[in-house]
């Protein structure tokens, strides 16, 4: 199907064509068919988005001046005219990333529950009095940050912004917003939802471009207060340096190898189930994915035959005309790196059980089958480094702390899965393991309430929950002498 959605940048509410005339070319990872061709921003493209930003949320302006129920009134409305739009975004957002309709779908629906979540923040973002010497009294306030830039990965690319632009919008800030040049579209629905429920001018701006030109102006630009970052762990160390420029807060939301922690008292049909979702789910490509599966030593055969036998079933394909559950990954690019991992892990000695390959009956498309692997020891790069595809690495663990040992011994720190029905041991591994989120018998799982991040080179701030309305506030202290 044509691609008939937005096409231009969106700054100071208008509808523009770059400056430079550059465009960017988008392919549809199922069929490596051409889909979209949208505006490119450059450099000068993005100091005008921040500087309409800017006027935005200045003092006087009509955002800056907006009741918080008025305020509350547009987000719901952004919500509502995102729901509006649910199916055109998921069938657009599958042709640009490759995900299947259904996956596509999931993500549409978070953002409307994170906007309606954050719609009813408007109003609760309170100060506090401060105890002070006689005679005094002593307050804070909660204000907007200013302009906050949103720089979002391809994996989960409308989730991703509206996770982030939601809050930032609920606490009276301005938006830009800067998606990968490899899936721009879904982003330029924010523009039209705004255009639609009547944000003022420069509230949301959305500017597609390269990551190094783009990505780097925005970060670096004087005026932005804060920047938002979702991606690797190698390109948020660069967003930190460069937003030391204008000494702007940074939220880093970055890479991640999650382990998956199998007791030998767990349910291993829902373990495996689980374990499913947590590697194969968007082709792999998450941040959160359990990557590495650790399993108790007396469980191991029967887990490695069940997870591989999954693997072997799921059924391949992406777009909308397919039932497919697994689709392409992203680019022949992301293709050929996951591939070179897989070689990689053969050459160091870890035995493929299932996949390992692309699949043969597959004659276009980005397709790598889900991949497992047994016999992994924690030292192979196919366990350190994150692959962000569908590659499972499973590894023997002899007892509790082992397990704990193995768990930690990561670079990342975002997401851990245990699986056990032993209650003091759930609350063991949740103490000890030195991760943002832990799930006990559950797969990577999130909602718009609950604190989303990581510790290590996971990143730092958090997405989410009161959390968020934190980064896009600065607290002002008054002190009257009476
Ligand atoms: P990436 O780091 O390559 O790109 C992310 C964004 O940064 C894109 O918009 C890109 O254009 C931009 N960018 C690239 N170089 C830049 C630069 N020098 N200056 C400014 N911007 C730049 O990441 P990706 O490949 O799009 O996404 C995959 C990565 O994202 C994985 O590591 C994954 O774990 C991580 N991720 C983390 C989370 C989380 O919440 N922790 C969620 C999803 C993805």
């Amino acid at each position: 199907m044509k691609y008939s959605g937005p096409t231009d940048l969106y700054i100071a509410g208008e509808w523009t064509q770059s400056n430079s005339g550059e465009t960017i070319q988008t392919e549809d990872p199922a069929t490596e068919e051409k889909y979209a061709t949208v505006q490119k921003a450059g450099a000068s493209d993005i100091d005008a988005a921040v500087k309409a930003a800017s006027a935005a949320v200045s003092r006087g302006s009509e955002w800056r001046k907006m009741s918080p129920d008025k305020r509350r009134e547009k987000i719901h409305a952004m919500a509502d005219a995102i729901e509006e739009m649910k199916d055109e975004i998921s069938m657009v957002e599958s042709h640009d990333n490759g995900k299947t309709p259904f996956e596509a779908g999931l993500e549409v629906d978070m953002v409307i529950d994170t906007f309606r979540y954050y719609a009813g923040w408007t109003d609760k973002v309170e100060g506090s009095e401060v105890p002070v010497s006689d005679s005094r009294i002593n307050y804070t306030t909660r204000e907007p940050v200013g302009v906050t830039a949103h720089i979002s990965p391809w994996n989960f690319p409308f989730q991703l912004a509206g996770r982030s632009i939601a809050p930032a919008l609920a606490t009276g800030n301005s938006v830009v917003l800067k998606p990968s040049s490899m899936t721009p579209l879904s982003a330029l629905y924010y523009a039209k939802a705004a255009e639609e429920v009547g944000l003022p001018s420069g509230v949301i701006n959305v500017v597609p471009g390269s990551g190094s030109e783009a990505g780097g102006a925005l970060a670096s630009h004087e005026d932005v207060d804060h920047v938002t970052f979702t991606g690797s762990t190698e390109v948020g160390k660069t967003i930190q340096q460069d937003a030391a420029e204008a000494v702007a807060g940074v939220t880093l939301e970055l890479g991640g190898k999650g382990p998956a922690i199998v007791l030998p008292d767990a349910d291993l049909d829902a373990a495996s189930r689980g374990v499913q979702y947590g590697i194969f789910m968007n082709a792999g490509q998450m941040c959160w994915a359990n990557s590495r599966l650790l399993v108790h030593e007396d469980v191991y055969d029967e887990m490695v035959e069940k997870i591989s036998s999954i693997a072997e079933g799921i059924p391949l394909g992406g777009g909308i005309d397919d039932d497919g559950q697994m689709g392409p990954v992203v680019s022949e690019d992301q293709q050929q790196e996951i591939l070179d991992y897989i070689e990689t892990g053969k050459e160091e000695g870890a035995t493929v059980v299932a996949g390992g390959g692309t699949p043969e009956e597959k004659d276009s498309g980005h397709f790598v089958e889900p991949t497992v692997f047994a016999d992994v020891t924690n030292d192979m790069t196919i366990a350190r480094e994150e692959i962000f595809g569908p590659v499972l690495s499973i590894i023997e663990v002899g007892d509790d702390a082992e397990a704990l040992n193995v768990a930690n011994d990561s670079p990342f720190g975002l997401t851990a899965c245990v699986w056990t029905n032993d209650l003091s041991r759930a609350h063991t591994f949740a103490d000890q393991l030195d991760y943002g989120m832990v799930m006990v018998n559950e797969t990577p799982n999130t909602w718009p309430q609950t604190p989303f991040g990581g510790t290590k080179q996971s990143g730092h701030g958090r997405a989410q929950g009161e959390m968020a309305i934190n980064e896009y506030t600065e607290v002002k202290n008054v002190h009257i002498k009476l």
